[in-house]
């Protein structure tokens, strides 16, 4: 609105009546034909424009309030970790007098929105980008993995990652493969923005660092809220989580697989043995041609030779059951196979392990060359073929590192089964 800007206290009267404020930025996604004002209850209402008689500026631009940040002090007593911010909402705080919201990145910021953290250890912060997370491409993957090495190189003693929770599970996944790590390299984020009374942010955050800090392990792992309440977070190995619940503080699991353990407020408890011996390699080569596709009844089979006709190198097809597709696919599956393309199996039932050799649909599938994901996610099968293509393309050896154990994404097969 010209001649007025957010922080401004404005009284608006209406076709209703009065309301009085302050006026908010406009919100990413609102239209230009409201206007958002904060009442002195603290709520906020939208006002239609079209409802508007007059508007009486009371009070110019108020403040922005003054985020005071902590002069932090490194007590050589304590490990050091680094923060490094890649985007979505935990990282942020929200400005109550404009109704903005800020990205906390700096040691000092984040200190500041959450002081526990420097009860648990040194803390510095850095930030790779900030992105949502449905923003993120592989080639991000590629940044976070550079940045958290040289971290390492630096010296320090953990790592936490901030990352929005939609596709947090790809990108532990990515760096499990591409990072071996010395020291624990955890990622987190928040269901519930910082701004809302239930946010989960400053828990995972103050969980993670204390993972970071004190966890003897070498491993990329998530961790998040493992109930509704407050009371402790799961640590999730990198290549088996999955967020399973749209908004629920406890959306992620661990998928065919435990959790490596729990973290409260009282310290770490493992559920199975951590790996704790890894020395730094950084291996970032991927092949970027990868699709991911959903099996469903009726798909045109055609979409196969379309794949093949875009470029792509590899598919991983997310099968019905044990890992099956319709039989009307199996000759262009034969055909793109025979063209080149690496094509592997995973399940749509997410719980469980591919096998094709109980049905003849799996059988045929498998004398035509897909490769069956063992119990690997789907998501994670598909960041893992691109990055063993990004190694070999000659059949054998690529099946060979499909089916080897990277980083803990199979389960050995039970020897009773
Ligand atoms: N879609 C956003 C993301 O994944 C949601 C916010 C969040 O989860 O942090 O980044």
């Amino acid at each position: 609105m010209p001649g007025y800007k957010p922080g401004d206290k404005v009284e608006i009267e209406t076709v209703d009546g009065k309301y009085t404020g302050i006026l908010m930025e406009r919100p990413e996604l609102a239209d230009d034909k409201h206007v958002v004002i904060k009442l002195e209850s603290g709520y906020n209402v939208g006002i239609s424009l079209d409802r508007i008689r007059e508007i009486k500026k009371i009070e110019a631009r108020i403040k922005r309030e003054r985020f005071r940040l902590k002069r932090h002090k490194r007590d050589p007593s304590k490990r050091d970790i680094s923060i490094l911010a890649t985007g979505g909402t935990i990282a942020s705080r929200v400005d109550y007098i404009t109704g903005g919201v800020h990205s906390a990145f700096s040691a000092e910021e984040l200190i500041s929105a959450v002081p526990e953290l420097e009860e648990i250890a040194n803390i510095q912060g850095r930030q790779i980008f900030n992105k949502f997370s449905e923003n993120i491409i592989p080639e991000d993957w590629i940044k976070i993995a550079r940045t958290t090495a040289s971290e390492i190189k630096k010296g320090v003693d953990g790592i936490v990652i901030t990352h929005g929770t939609d596709t947090m599970g790809y990108t532990s996944a990515a760096l499990a493969f591409m990072l071996k790590t010395p020291v624990p390299v955890v990622l987190t984020g928040a269901q519930r923005s910082s701004d809302r009374g239930s946010s989960d942010a400053p828990l995972n955050l103050i969980h993670s660092a204390i993972v970071a800090s004190k966890a003897d392990l070498s491993e990329v792992v998530v961790v998040m809220h493992g109930e509704i309440s407050d009371s402790f977070s799961l640590i999730h190995p990198g290549t088996r989580v999955r967020k399973l619940h749209t908004s629920r503080r406890d959306a992620f699991r661990t998928v065919n697989s435990r959790p490596l353990g729990r973290v409260s407020m009282k310290g770490i408890e493992f559920l199975r043995e951590p790996k704790s011996d890894n020395k730094l390699k950084l291996d970032t080569k991927l092949e970027e041609r990868v699709f991911l596709l959903k099996y469903f009844p009726g798909l045109n089979p055609e979409v196969i030779d379309n794949l093949v006709e875009l470029g792509y190198n590899g598919i991983v097809i997310e099968g019905t059951g044990l890992g099956h597709t319709s039989e009307l696919l199996f000759e262009r599956i034969k055909d793109a196979i025979d063209s080149g393309v690496f094509i592997a199996m995973t399940s749509q039932t997410i719980f469980g392990r591919v096998n094709m050799n109980v049905y003849s649909t799996g059988r045929i599938l498998q004398d035509i060359g897909v490769i069956p994901c063992e119990d690997m996610l789907s998501e994670t099968a598909y960041v893992k073929l691109m990055w063993c293509l990004g190694h070999t393309k000659k059949p054998e050896r690529l099946r060979e590192m499909m089916l080897t154990n990277y980083a803990g994404e199979i389960t050995e097969r039970s020897r009773i089964e």
